[in-house]
């Protein structure tokens, strides 16, 4: 089975039970729910669909709703597009219906951007470079020649938008969120913490909390890394975005470093867009895909995303199949020795108490030979501590919230078995070693127990404790 967690986007390609439930049995773990498309009525009836196919299956699985953010994209182009020349002239403006200018319905941005500044129209099939602001419109020379098309993208790398990254739409599709109550929001073009402090107050307001993955894909969103990462519940390396934003070449060392910092305190990563994109037409994906797959999940990855691939492709199901197929065959060389001495230099600084118990678990279990940690977890935040640091030994989790299981199936490793309440730890022993039978474990296995005694209280992990299953 494999330990990496797959994320894969919902769409007209899967949107129907019998994909879904075929891209469950294929190791699909999370369904991420791309606000960018569709409206709230077919939102509903998808995610009602993923829940009702998922219980009849008996599988586990997580909802993401993933916000549009301030996507800028070009207003209408004549049918058929413009082909630009290098070096040729265009002229932008935030008014419809000039027939000598380019329509970009966004003053905001022409406001921002300088003369100098790169402007990239959707993947970089087109590139301006901005020679002069005059009033509201921006002439530019064509550096990347190409057809111009209707609806296209348009990013402004190095420019920072004056605007905020949760639109009226976003607010609208964030209630919808709430309604449904999904598992995890995304929130897009995330620059500082600001961002996600903006969206936690909303969530204040109406009395929910809904765990955030901030969409690395700014290159403001690098130079506050550290910060978002503090204030969000998990990241997204967006690498669509991203390597428009920043040059293509600079995505791979960034990737690494977004990795790293996720798995530095626990918290779940994703890397996400074109993993394996030549599935979107073919039954194979490129060596190089595959090895793009494997190099994330060496990276420390917690999960791997499918886009377009299970959205709009021809083969989602293979698509989820190749990617638990990588995972399961990249995951035999997995470097638990480069994770275990992470942990050894992690054990030398002053920890919180659950932090230095998941460490401890995960050396007392290597030592006595256990076959799964098993944390007892409300929240899930013990659970992700320990997978934080990679153990060889399998990670389970019990907890009595069905939405803590829900969440913890985008975490690393984290398989979680739902458990009815307990008050004592006798109680708590018996049901946790009840769970394990159900996972195959066997009289004289071992098991590595963490637990915060008083019971159901977030955040108590005070106890660790070796048991043997009669
Ligand atoms: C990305 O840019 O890589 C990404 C995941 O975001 P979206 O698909 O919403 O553009």
């Amino acid at each position: 089975m494999a330990r990496t967690k797959i994320v894969a986007t919902i769409g007209p390609s899967s949107n129907n039970p019998e994909t879904i439930r075929r891209m469950l049995a294929a190791g699909m773990t999370v369904a991420r729910i791309n606000f960018s498309h569709g409206d709230h009525e077919s939102h509903t009836k998808t995610v009602q669909m993923l829940r009702e196919v998922a219980q009849s299956e008996g599988k586990v699985l997580a909802l993401l709703g993933d916000l549009q953010g301030p996507k800028i994209r070009l207003g209408h182009v004549k049918a058929g597009g413009i082909q630009l020349q290098l070096g040729e002239e265009i002229v932008l403006t935030p008014h419809r219906g000039q027939p000598a200018m380019i329509h970009l319905p966004h003053p905001d941005l022409i406001e921002a951007v300088q003369p100098g500044a790169r402007l990239v129209i959707g993947d970089g099939e087109v590139e301006f470079t901005v020679a002069e602001k005059k009033d509201d419109t921006l002439r530019c020379m064509t550096t990347v020649a190409g057809l111009l098309e209707s609806r296209k993208g348009v990013n402004a790398p190095g420019t920072d938008l004056p605007v905020s990254s949760l639109t009226d739409k976003d607010r609208e599709d964030f209630e919808l969120i709430c309604q449904l109550e999904l598992d995890y929001v995304a929130l897009s073009f995330v620059r500082t913490a600001a961002d996600i402090h903006e969206l936690h107050a909303i969530m204040d307001e109406k009395g929910v909390q809904i765990p955030i993955i901030a969409k690395i894909e700014k290159s403001e969103a690098i130079e506050h890394l550290e910060e978002i990462r503090d204030a969000a519940d998990g990241m997204m390396v967006a690498r669509g975005d991203l390597g428009i934003e920043v040059q293509p070449q600079e995505v791979p060392l960034l990737q690494k470093r977004i990795i790293r910092a996720c798995n530095d305190v626990g918290k779940p990563v994703i890397t996400a867009t074109q993993m394996l994109q030549s599935m979107v037409e073919h039954p194979r994906p490129t060596r190089a895909e595959a090895s793009d797959v494997a190099n994330a999940i060496l990276d420390g990855t917690d999960a791997v995303m499918l886009s377009n691939e299970t959205a709009s492709g021809r083969f989602p199901v293979e698509a989820v199949l190749m990617m638990k197929q990588i995972s399961e065959i990249t995951e035999t060389a997995f470097p638990y020795d480069i994770w275990r001495s992470r942990r050894q230099a992690v054990v030398t600084r002053v920890a919180s108490v659950t932090e230095a118990i998941s460490a401890a678990s995960c050396s007392v279990a290597e030592h006595v030979q256990a076959k799964a940690i098993v944390s007892t977890t409300m929240s899930g935040h013990t659970a992700r501590q320990v997978a934080r640091h990679r153990p060889p030994t399998a990670v389970m989790a019990v907890s009595p919230l069905p939405s803590t299981q829900r969440r913890l199936a985008l975490v690393w490793g984290v398989d979680c078995v739902l458990v009815p309440n307990f008050t004592e730890t006798d109680e708590m022993l018996e049901q946790t070693a009840a769970a394990m039978r159900q996972f195959g474990l066997k009289p004289g296995d071992r098991l590595v127990i963490t637990a915060g005694v008083p019971f159901a209280q977030m955040g108590q992990t005070n106890l660790i404790q070796v048991h043997e299953i009669t």
